[in-house]
């Protein structure tokens, strides 16, 4: 006899306990399906793990370069063992917490695997045998895995991907990361800061190849002047874990060795194959496919999350699973535009940014100013010693409409949701009041340089 639902949701990432929340807080009676821990990759082997040992790594950086603010510290050195059980308790803080938050919504918890088999049926499999759930709706937000690069696949040990990373118990003497995105810009910036040589290899011409040139450009230097080694438009073609060190060649004239070669190329969404047969679900590159409304080509099931490929980003699944979960409890609301979901990476420095970028907008033939700020000429940066990079604003000349906001420096992924709404609102920048001193100063300054009105540029020949 199967237990019934109004809505089932597999998998309890940022995607699936939200859509979860939130129907149950519209009174729909929710169960919540998980195969691992609660939280799913963010909170436990993404997010809130890899911003933790961000945060040590920063804080180690801050303590070496103190003298320049008139601070003696004899020596900082990391306690790898504290960084790793700091990040460790944070972590099982929160899936304490979350797993409250969810029972506290009245949304039954089922720990194994769900799988759908056929629309409104769910099956939950765990050692001890399986449960039947019946459900009006289901939400599937099963999230994603990391690329394996087939020619050197994962060992788990020496040819790692960004789960082992997260969780090495002591640090490496040299990292080798293959891809230059975001995950594996953050973990270099981890590894260099705590003692690891770290070479990031690169196949195309940048770091963060999905920004504009000059954000990768940027990076690329303030990383080398970190010390990380970075190799652009070359691709690593063997690992030879046969002895010692891992041996890693690149194109077909170089090779490096590395205690670590950390593969991240990306990731790829998890849709269950029997699921998928089962309820006829239509797939596209090994994504699920939604429309709008984020429902499946099946009635009443729904996917959110990095099982649609859509953002792969925590919190472009909580934008999905708003309107899944809407829609799942008979409302009618869509996703409303993707480029306005805010991009931010947490290397030093940081990266940010929201709309469209300059390349997309010369690629789609829109004629465009670019007004720009530097933290340089901030009075908070400066006196934070933090003063590298800037802000750039994309105005459409046309209609004067801002289209996108681009960001390189200190915390500036504390600003993307700052440029978000500014782009949203009706308001003139000049009529936002931005508290003084203050790192947001910059946005106002290249949102006005946009316009040509920057009060602290001079005037342009
Ligand atoms: P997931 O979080 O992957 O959750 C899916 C869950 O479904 C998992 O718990 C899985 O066990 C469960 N599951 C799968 N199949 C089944 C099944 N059949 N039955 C039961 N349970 C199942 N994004 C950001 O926005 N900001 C960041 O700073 C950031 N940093 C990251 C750092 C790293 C190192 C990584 C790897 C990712 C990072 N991300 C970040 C991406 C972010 O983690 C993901 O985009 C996000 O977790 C996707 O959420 P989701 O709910 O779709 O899936």
């Amino acid at each position: 006899m199967a237990e019934n639902f109004d809505v089932v949701v597999i998998g309890s990432g940022p995607g699936g306990y939200s859509a979860a929340i939130r129907c149950a807080q519209k009174g729909a009676a929710v169960a919540l399906i998980e195969k691992s821990h609660i939280g799913g990759t963010c909170l436990n082997c993404g997010c809130i793990p890899s911003k933790s040992l961000l945060a040590s790594a920063h804080v180690l950086l801050s303590a070496k370069h103190a003298s320049l603010m008139g601070i003696d510290i004899p020596s900082a050195s990391p306690n790898w063992l504290k960084i790793q059980q700091r990040k460790d308790a944070i972590v099982a803080g929160f899936r304490k917490g979350l797993a409250g938050l969810v029972r506290a919504n009245k949304i039954k918890i089922f720990n194994g695997t769900g799988t759908a088999t056929a629309p409104g049926q769910i099956t939950v499999r765990t050692d001890a045998g399986q449960t039947h759930l019946a459900a009006k709706n289901i939400i599937l937000a099963t999230g994603s895995k990391p690329i394996e690069i087939p020619a050197f696949s994962f060992d788990g040990n020496t040819i790692i991907s960004s789960k082992e990373a997260l969780e090495l118990d002591s640090i490496p003497q040299s990292m080798l990361i293959v891809g230059g995105g975001v995950i594996g810009c953050e973990l270099a910036c981890v590894y260099s800061a705590v003692g690891t040589k770290v070479t990031i290899v690169e196949a195309l011409d940048r770091l963060l190849p999905n920004e504009d040139k000059w954000v990768g450009q940027l990076l690329e230097r303030e990383f080398k002047k970190a010390g990380i080694d970075v190799l652009t438009s070359w691709q690593v073609t063997s690992v030879d874990t046969s002895a010692g060190p891992a041996k890693v060649s690149i194109g077909d004239s170089q090779a490096i060795e590395a205690e670590k070669v950390l593969v991240s190329v990306g990731r790829k969404a998890i849709c269950d194959s029997e699921t998928i047969n089962a309820l006829g679900l239509k797939t596209k590159n090994s994504v699920i496919v939604v429309n709008d409304k984020l429902q499946t080509n099946v009635a009443g099931v729904y996917a959110i999350g990095d099982a649609v490929g859509t953002t792969y980003l925590a919190h472009g699944a909580f934008a999905e699973a708003e309107v899944a979960a809407e829609n799942a409890i008979g409302g009618n609301a869509k996703i409303a535009d993707y480029s306005l979901i805010p991009r931010a990476v947490y290397t030093f420095p940081e990266v940010a940014s929201v709309g469209k970028n300059q390349q997309q907008c010369e690629n789609e033939g829109i004629d465009v100013e670019v007004g720009r700020a530097f933290f340089k000429a901030n009075g908070r940066s400066v006196g934070h010693n933090e003063t590298v990079g800037e802000i750039r604003v994309i105005r459409e000349k046309a209609g004067d409409k801002i289209l996108g906001v681009t960001m390189v420096g200190a915390a500036v992924t504390e600003l993307a949701v700052a440029a978000r709404a500014l782009i949203g609102s009706s308001e003139k920048i000049t009529e936002v009041s931005f508290p003084h001193p203050t790192v947001s100063e910059v946005l106002k300054e290249a949102w006005e340089d946009a316009f040509g009105i920057s009060l602290h540029t001079p005037p342009k020949a």
